[in-house]
């Protein structure tokens, strides 16, 4: 009895693209007919051993047949099989995200090309063929199933009678057009030297009947007929690339080999390739991929490297595996000192998993300080894509991972054009300069904007522009760099002030100690002191903050929820050098006055700091007031 059912809108939209491709690479299916077989036995052989149900083998294989009459390709696996479920799910819907990324690249910018780079899967049977049929059996069915399908709209589950657990995947290749030859995938040497150049790695044999003919010859070397002789040959080297010598494995290899298995388009922006012997002994791959996924910073996000132990695959994504600073990483790792039946709750606690999360950590780090070192823009890239991570891995061990990481930090800065590590600005920091400065703005240009930078320009000192919410806790979580101390230019004071500059503003304090002590009154519940500023030069008034929270904290916080009752403390400073110091001097006997220019002042200097004003209509209003007055 034969099931017919409807492919999903997404899957139909896949054939389509596959069915009219004009790539011309289409030789890549066979590569992913294969990956697919030895996943398949990857996941028997890991339940063989943990689920007693599961029959144990020992002859794992993927086969390939070719029928030059009916024109049929056909790949057969001993691996887990699908139940009737299963192929429903699998192979009627788009399984992997990496198929629905593609397809939305292709319909983006049409480019046929980017096929070969992504991982596309059991569809890319229909760039080669018109018909593709799945003879299937699970360990877990007592029913064998057929999937058929041409591509169109529509696909036929049958029940068959099947001997054996695993998959046969028949592809009914089309006929050749003008410019398109599909017969060549009927040819066995072209199959054997595609499996070499696209599946050597792969761990099982890759078994195929190699047909050669001899021809025959009478005593005068006249020919007298031909002879046939069938040799089963395995195609591929089976030796995993990560287990081959480093010297061995070239860069482009890594390279196709990520992409192939981490379903991406991207060159990686890192490819390590780590061999340990040693305490504990393992391979890895480890890669950064070229461009953040979208979701890394979302719960949903799984971070984690493939496990392998002896080469069996026992999990996709091994969380202890990675640090959650480095949740970017992608790759596998493949240790023989890890039990083969190990379950997946001892897993999570293993030694020996820290350990090589720690030796990988350690190796990533390293890379990464190469890759600044030899490498500047393409550091730029990484810092704009994973930046923020590395920020993430010193705050969250509150300081502990401070020095391992703090020389990859990359900050734009007031005189530099690109962005500098805390290194070179220690270099070039002035004789004179005893502490590192920072300020929080968007870009150079808000820094430009702020009236507390005024004092650091006459210096010529540089000041780091932090531009993330976390920049401003992780300065104070890190405190110093390299025994220099960071300091906000806007917090605390400055201490710039040569000795006869801070004695000027002392008798100025001292002067105008009554008119102070008035607008204080007046702002008494806003600001816990007005002070003569040390810092203005230009700008009339500031608003600094204290020691402790800071008001880039306070916004941070504020967007947090139950946080927002944390405020900086808040202190005015004005610029007793301004023309409006001087006016307000004049009407210091006018009480009335006075209150109206401090709240105006307070404003104004909220305004600048980028914090909210508490009463627009009240400032409006006083605003008002005094422009009548003027116009008087
Ligand atoms: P991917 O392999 O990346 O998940 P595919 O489209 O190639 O995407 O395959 C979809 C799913 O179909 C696989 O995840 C797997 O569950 C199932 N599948 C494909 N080929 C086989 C096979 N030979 N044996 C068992 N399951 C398979």
């Amino acid at each position: 009895m034969s099931e017919k059912k409807e492919f999903k809108t997404e899957t139909k939209r896949l054939l389509d693209l596959m069915i009219n491709s004009i790539y011309t690479n289409k030789e890549i299916f066979i590569r992913e007919l294969v990956s697919n077989a030895s996943d398949a036995i990857d996941k028997y052989h890991y339940l063989s051993l943990t689920d007693e149900a599961v029959e144990k083998v020992d002859n794992y294989e993927i086969r390939i047949s070719l029928d030059k009459e009916n024109r049929t390709l056909t790949i057969s696996d001993n691996g887990i099989g699908m139940t009737k479920d299963e192929l429903e799910n699998h192979l009627g819907t788009i399984a992997k995200s990496g198929s629905l990324e593609f397809m939305k690249k292709m319909e983006d910018n049409n480019d046929t090309d980017i096929i070969g780079q992504f991982g596309v899967g059991f569809y890319s049977a229909f760039m080669v063929c018109d018909k593709v049929v799945v003879d299937t059996l699970s360990p877990y069915s007592n029913q064998a199933y057929r999937f058929t399908s041409d591509g169109t709209d529509s696909y036929y589950l049958d029940e068959i009678s099947k001997d054996s657990v695993g998959t046969e995947i028949t592809l009914y290749l089309r006929e050749n057009k003008e410019d398109e030859n599909y017969d060549e995938f009927l040819d066995q040497f072209k199959i054997k030297r595609l499996i070499k150049k696209y599946s050597d790695y792969i761990r099982y044999p890759i078994k195929m009947n190699m047909v050669y003919t001899h021809p025959q010859y009478d005593d005068n070397q006249n020919k007298t007929g031909e002879e046939t002789e069938i040799k089963e040959e395995i195609l591929n080297s089976m030796i995993p690339i990560w287990k081959k010598n480093k010297s061995e494995v070239k860069e482009e290899d890594l390279i196709s080999f990520y992409k192939q298995k981490f379903n991406d388009y991207e060159d990686p922006l890192l490819s390590m390739h780590i061999n340990v012997e040693g305490n504990i002994t393992y391979n890895a791959l480890v890669f950064i991929p070229g461009v953040a996924p979208y979701n890394l910073y979302s719960d949903k996000f799984e971070k984690g490297l493939q496990l392998y132990t002896k080469s069996v695959f026992i999990m996709d994504k091994c969380k202890d595996l990675v640090p959650d600073y480095l949740r970017f990483i992608k790759g596998l790792v493949d240790s023989a000192d890890l039990s083969l039946n190990i379950s997946r709750e001892i897993l999570q606690q293993n030694k020996q998993l820290a350990k090589i999360s720690s030796n990988i950590e350690k190796k990533v780090i390293s890379e990464l300080e190469k890759l600044l070192k030899n490498d500047y823009n393409k550091y730029l890239t990484f810092f704009d894509n994973y930046g923020l991570n590395i920020k993430y891995g010193i705050y969250e061990s509150y300081g502990a991972k401070k020095e391992l990481l703090e020389n990859l930090l990359v900050y734009q800065t007031l005189n530099n054009e690109s962005k500098i590590t805390l290194k070179e600005y220690v270099n070039h920091m002035k004789e004179d300069q005893k502490v590192i400065y920072y300020a929080s703005a968007k870009n150079k240009e808000q820094l430009l904007a702020m009236p507390q930078l005024d004092a650091l320009k006459k210096h010529e000192y540089d000041c780091l522009i932090l531009s993330d919410d976390i920049d401003e806790f992780l300065m104070s979580i890190m405190n110093k760099y390299n025994d220099i101390e960071f300091k906000s230019i806007n917090q605390g004071d400055l201490d710039l002030l040569t000795d006869e500059e801070k004695d000027n503003i002392k008798k100025i304090e001292d002067d105008s100690k009554n008119l102070l002590g008035k607008i204080k009154e007046a702002l008494s519940n806003e600001v816990s002191d007005v002070v003569i500023s040390k810092r203005l030069v230009d700008s009339p008034v500031c608003l600094v903050s204290g020691e402790g929270l800071s008001f880039e904290m306070e916004k941070v916080l504020k967007q947090m929820p139950n946080q927002n009752e944390m405020k900086a403390s808040r202190i005015l400073e004005i610029n007793a050098n301004h023309d409006l110091f001087k006016a307000i001097e004049k009407i210091s006997d006018n009480d009335d006055l006075i209150k109206d220019y401090a709240l105006l002042l307070f404003d104004q200097a909220l305004l600048m700091e980028g914090l909210e004003i508490k009463n627009p209509v009240e400032f409006s209003n006083r605003m008002c007031k005094l422009m009548i007055l003027c116009a008087k």
